[in-house]
Order: structure tokens, then C-alpha cells, then sequence
């Protein structure tokens, strides 16, 4: 495997419209290197409620925390030099930090200018033995809101810190690592998705409520690849199996790769049938349309090769920043009352055409007759 030392690697939170968003997405093959880590967090000011944002942020490394037990985080209130010297946008200089700034170690181009405008930016690095460094720098310019608007400061830590442990951006709209975030308004938990990502890295696949079974191989080797997914009508807040003609289904599934399958490039699939057998695959353009042969099912979507985590939405609503994809299979949704639509995630290498790894368990949709 080709690993190319240490990789540096931005990632954005908040208000940021384009960026790429998955539901639980994990950035890289490791996680936090002895699944802990300290910052040193220089967090001057308060909240609206006159907590400190020091304290705040310390809550906001609880909420991981406390939801996996496999992890340790701790902040030193110590301010530390943040950036590498003389090296405009990187903070790689060994060691973890939390600040506020009006720019990025010298590059402005987050924190102000005339697009979107990132209320904190976190830059993680690694090594093959995992993540060896992250800084968090909050939004200068937002510091008026953090000390006005409840809980955004939290809010936002708590997904600065989800990027420090591996985490990528998350489709799922109740997730604390969705990409765009909403303004404070409620205290930040952990959705089904945030949780399943802490389940993948640092816990058991178990913990994921939403886990597909066991992973499977057409090639019948065993493989280590894990498949999560669900159907929701509320942003993922929770998953269900029977709905309402009249509900707004979104299907989201995620692929967790073999750990051997890394930096390989490949397809996502998603087949799907019905309780007369019919076979559908879901095609790239977020259409589903008949399968013809389960030899060669089409391409729902690439692989990324730098990701070990990725997933796609399935099926549903067209969300601010994904594909399209209320395709013939749900537009005669009211012809399938009394139906199951059984949705079987999958992905392939382009190495192996032919040769697909997919979850056990499909998804349910159903339609109950009263
Ligand atoms: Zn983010």
C-alpha cells in the first residue's frame, strides 16, 4: 500500500454550501493514535449563558466522549503556537490546538472574503499509525455571533472535534457532522449517523443501529467491509421500515470499505427489489431503473479512493448539495401500498469488475395497507 507520509488535509465547517457531504463519511484508514488526544485550547470569551468557551469546548469533547467510551480527549487551557512557522495556511508543527484567529496560519480565504465564510476551520494530518495532529481555529469574525447565539459555539466545536477524530461531512441532515450547520438553536447531540461513525472507528460495528447485517463477498472470501443504511423521514433523528404514500422518504446508506481495499478506486451499487422479485439498480444519475444482469449492475456512484467511509443517498428528497435521485421506482409509490422495497447496498473495485461486496440486510421501505 502506498502511503505518502504525512497527508495534510483541510476540512471546512459551516456555512460552506459545496462541499462534498456523505452521511458518516471517516476520512482516513486510522483514527486518533492510542484513541486519545490533548489541545491546547486558547478560547478566550463566553457564551451567551457567561459559560466560558473554554468550558464549552470541553463539553463539546464530552459529547464524543460520552457516546463512545473508547476514547480520550482532553483540553489544556495553555495558548500554543498554532501554525508552522513560516508556512502560510499549515498548522502542522506537533501540536493540537484550539484558537480563534482571523485567518488560517496566514490564509484568509475561509475566514472572510466575498463567498461563504467558514465559522471555524480544523486541519487534521496523519501517518499510517494515525491521526498525529489536529488545530481547530474558530471564525474571528464570528465571534459576535458565538457570544450571542446559544448553543452555535457548542454546536460548532463539537463538529470541529468530529473532524479531529476522522470524520468527514455527513448528508444526514440531524447530524452534528453535516456540513452546514444550522445556527445554535439546540444543544448538539450525536445522530444515529454521528454515532455509527464512532462505531466504526472506535467501537464495535454492533453499536450502529442501522448496521446491514454482516458484510458478504460474490467471491465468497471473507471480507471486513460493513454497510450501514436506513430509511428516515425526519433528517435521521430515527430510522423506520413502514411509512405513509404521503411521507418524504430519504434512504441513506454508507459503505465502509475492507481494510484492504484502501486508496483502490471502485463503484457504489445499490440494487433493488420488490416483494414479486422485480431487481432494480440505481443508476448515477440517482434513477432506478430494471437490472438486467446482477453480473454487471451499474455504477450508483464512484468509490473514492482517499475515503474508508463513504456513502451516498440512496433515494429521497433532493438535498442542498446531492445528487439527484427521486427516480420511476418512487415516483408510483402510491401503486406500491401493501409493498416492501428491499434496497441491497454494494460496492466493487474497478480491479475486480464483477465482484461485488455488499451488506446482508437490505433496507426496508414499506407501504403498509391500513
Ligand atoms: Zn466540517
Amino acid at each position: 500500500m502506498n502511503f505518502p507520509g504525512i497527508m495534510p488535509t483541510l476540512l471546512l465547517a459551516a456555512c460552506l454550501a459545496y462541499s462534498p457531504a456523505q452521511a458518516f463519511e471517516l476520512s482516513y484508514l486510522v483514527g486518533l493514535r492510542d484513541n486519545q488526544h490533548t489541545y491546547y485550547a486558547h478560547l478566550p470569551g463566553n457564551l451567551p449563558d457567561g459559560v466560558s468557551f473554554f468550558e464549552s469546548f470541553v463539553r463539546s469533547l464530552h459529547v464524543w466522549m460520552d457516546a463512545s467510551g473508547n476514547i480520550s480527549l482532553n483540553a489544556i487551557e495553555e495558548e500554543r503556537e498554532v501554525c508552522q512557522a513560516n508556512f502560510r495556511g499549515s498548522s502542522q508543527n506537533k501540536v493540537n490546538t484550539a484558537s480563534f484567529s482571523t485567518t488560517f496560519c496566514g490564509d484568509d480565504s475561509y475566514f472572510s472574503g466575498g463567498g461563504a465564510v467558514a465559522d471555524a476551520v480544523t486541519q487534521t494530518s496523519w501517518d499510517p499509525g494515525g491521526i498525529v495532529e489536529s488545530d481547530i481555529v474558530f471564525n474571528e469574525h464570528s465571534r459576535s455571533r458565538f457570544e450571542s447565539v446559544e448553543h452555535h459555539f457548542h454546536h460548532v466545536a463539537t463538529h470541529e472535534i468530529g473532524h479531529t477524530l476522522g470524520f468527514g461531512h455527513s448528508a444526514v441532515r440531524s447530524a452534528i457532522m453535516q456540513a452546514r450547520l444550522n445556527y445554535g438553536r439546540r444543544d448538539p447531540v450525536l445522530s444515529i449517523d454521528d454515532r455509527c461513525a464512532l462505531a466504526m472507528r472506535y467501537g464495535s460495528p454492533e453499536e450502529c443501529p442501522i448496521l446491514l447485517g454482516e458484510g458478504l463477498a460474490t467471491n465468497s472470501l471473507p471480507t471486513d467491509a460493513k454497510f450501514v443504511g436506513g430509511a428516515t423521514t425526519n433528517g435521521g433523528r430515527t430510522f423506520e421500515e413502514s411509512f405513509k404514500p404521503s411521507d418524504r422518504i430519504t434512504v441513506y446508506g454508507t459503505v465502509v470499505k475492507d481494510r484492504t481495499h484502501g486508496h483502490r478506486p471502485g463503484d457504489l451499487h445499490v440494487v433493488a427489489t420488490t416483494d414479486n422479485g422485480v431487481l432494480f439498480a440505481r443508476h448515477a444519475d440517482g434513477n432506478f431503473h430494471p437490472l438486467e444482469d446482477v453480473g454487471d449492475i451499474p455504477s450508483a456512484g464512484a468509490l473514492k479512493p482517499d475515503l474508508y467511509a463513504q456513502d451516498l443517498v440512496i433515494m429521497g428528497t433532493r438535498h442542498f448539495d446531492r445528487e439527484p435521485s427521486v427516480g420511476p421506482l418512487i415516483g408510483s409509490v402510491y401503486q406500491l401500498v401493501g409493498q416492501t422495497i428491499y434496497f441491497y447496498l454494494a460496492y466493487s473495485l474497478k480491479e475486480r469488475p464483477g465482484e461485488y461486496y455488499y451488506g446482508s440486510e437490505p433496507i426496508r421501505v414499506s407501504w403498509p395497507s391500513e
